[in-house]
């Protein structure tokens, strides 16, 4: 029998996933590892793969570095920050990710998070088991009605958000760094124009330094005293502390965050505003979804060391279909 290949975990992944890998590659669990460089060492002139659990371990040059034999980094997640597939391509490693499987999880969760932070819901249940129903009715929220949504980073994900919120009859714009030809919303070059017009922002732009921190306090400040903040993206886009001063001083109205800038360590400033609504990075967290994800991330490795190429590999990546 031919000996099985060997790859690194980075970190865990759900045994649906991880399961599949141990009966296909030699797996060594990396973030396991008390002293991960000789971990690495010892393995080095072996590992072939990589399967990345999270955004534990940075993917790049140093991991490339120690492991001269490696082909391929599989990501578990559309978004891929935490790897960097620029140093990849350049060493002629390829990187994919999970596109696709995750956006009608990701598209719903935003919606549900716009929707509980416009209507207060995770407050207005708090409210009702501390039993102040029998006092008196919760105090009137603020409403979808008559806002206008801007997307930051109409992709996948920002299509998928902006279809269903055609059904709630809200006004669609979006900014990105390019126009999109298939859709009809209005486009944004500037998205402090856009904050100008809108008043409810919702992120799905990826991460990394192109995206860093364009949520700045001047869009902040554009978007107004009934703004309104919703991120599922990545917390790199927004500016924390300058979203920590305009919801304290109340230039804008309140945030819907599943995603931070230091995870998972988020400010208590924010987890004191009772007002805000918070997620510890949900987006794409139903079993089902994650088992598409786990499907994805171990077919592309079976793909790759198959010889049929990888099955979704990221823009930077150098591999064109044949
Ligand atoms: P896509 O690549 O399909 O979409 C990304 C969009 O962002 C594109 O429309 C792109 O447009 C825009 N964009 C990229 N760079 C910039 C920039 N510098 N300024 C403005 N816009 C930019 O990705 P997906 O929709 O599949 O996923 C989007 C992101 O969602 C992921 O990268 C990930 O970080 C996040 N995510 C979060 C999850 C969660 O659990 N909360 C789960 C899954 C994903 P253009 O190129 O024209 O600028």
């Amino acid at each position: 029998a031919q000996s099985k290949i060997e790859i690194i975990m980075t970190g865990p992944l759900m045994a649906y996933a991880a399961d599949q890998l141990k009966a296909r590659f030699i797996v060594h669990e990396l973030w396991k590892e008390q002293d991960r460089a000789a971990a690495l060492a010892a393995v080095k002139d072996r590992v072939r793969g990589v399967a990345g659990g999270g955004a534990h371990v940075r993917i790049d040059d140093a991991l490339f570095d120690a492991l001269p034999k490696l082909e391929v980094v599989s990501n578990f997640g559309v978004g891929y920050d935490n790897v960097d597939a620029v140093a990849a391509g350049k060493r002629g490693i390829i990187v994919t990710n999970t596109p696709d499987v995750l956006t009608d999880e990701v598209a719903d969760l935003a919606i549900g998070l716009l929707l509980s932070t416009v209507r207060q819901l995770p407050q207005v249940d708090r409210y009702l088991r501390a039993g102040k129903w029998l006092q008196g009715a919760y105090p009137l929220t603020t409403s979808l009605r008559k806002r206008k949504i801007g997307i930051v980073g109409l992709g996948r994900i920002g299509k998928a958000v902006a279809r269903r919120l055609e059904a709630f009859d809200v006004p669609i714009a979006y900014h990105g760094r390019s126009r999109q030809a298939d859709v009809a919303y209005r486009y944004y070059p500037s998205l402090v124009e856009m904050a100008q017009d809108v008043d409810t922002l919702v992120s799905v732009a990826p991460g990394g330094e192109s995206t860093y921190h364009i949520i700045n306090a001047e869009v902040l400040k554009a978007l107004g005293p009934n703004g309104i903040v919703v991120n599922v993206g990545r917390g790199t886009v927004i500016d924390e502390q300058a979203l920590i001063e305009a919801l304290k001083a109340k230039t804008i109205l309140s945030a819907g965050l599943d995603v931070f800038e230091d995870e998972p360590r988020v400010p208590a400033e924010l987890i004191a505003m009772d007002h805000i609504v918070l997620l510890p990075h949900v987006g794409s967290a139903s079993v089902h979804t994650r088992e598409q994800m786990g499907q994805l991330l171990v077919d592309n490795l079976v793909s790759w060391f198959d010889g049929k190429g990888p099955l979704t590999p990221v823009a930077e990546t150098p591999w064109t279909k044949a």
